[in-house]
């Protein structure tokens, strides 16, 4: 288990160079971007980055996320927690036109100056990883628990159609 936070910049070129990973924890805070579409602040959030060049020179970032975060349910609108990964095979580049060039299965991240800003590369892999909507399993969700009560509360009030018939129809009971 990881309790190091992630480090917010690292100079690729350095890292690639000597095969480093880097890996660290996070917290939906730190993210304010993916936090927004959270429902609550609790969660964590696993990060590892692999760094390597290829025989072409490119420097190269495995990364690997893992998050366990709060989202609002679509149908209830009630907090779920949900579990998220992502994995992607990301080529870091300084320029469009290195972008460009890129091989179809490299995802280019371009990097402005120097040092590649972590936390943001994370959190972009993380919103990408997102579902547009979720879900409660049916059974846990609440709404489902709530129209089921408001039909047992419901049930009493109702008059029995069978008991509103009885009572209309002369019985043995009403011959005195
Ligand atoms: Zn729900």
């Amino acid at each position: 288990m990881l309790t190091d936070p992630l480090p917010g910049t690292l100079d690729v070129r350095k890292g690639a160079s000597r095969g480093a990973t880097v890996r660290g924890l996070l917290k939906p805070l730190d993210l304010p971007r993916f936090r927004e579409l959270l429902a609550g602040d609790d969660g964590t959030i696993q990060a590892r980055l692999e760094l390597s060049r290829d025989e072409e020179g490119r420097y190269l970032a495995h990364v690997t996320t893992d998050a366990s975060v709060t989202v609002t349910c679509q149908r209830c609108l009630q907090p779920m927690p949900i579990e998220l990964h992502a994995d992607s095979d990301l080529a870091v580049v300084w320029t469009d036109e290195q972008a460009a060039h890129l091989p179809g299965h490299l995802e280019p991240v371009i990097v402005t100056g120097e040092e590649c800003e972590l936390r943001e590369l994370v959190e972009d892999e993380l919103i990408l990883a997102l579902p547009a909507f979720s879900y409660h399993e049916q059974a846990d969700c609440n709404t489902v628990l709530v129209d089921l009560n408001s039909e047992a509360v419901a049930a009493p009030d109702r008059p029995n159609p069978f008991e509103v018939l009885a009572r209309l129809k002369p019985g043995d009971g009403n011959q005195e």
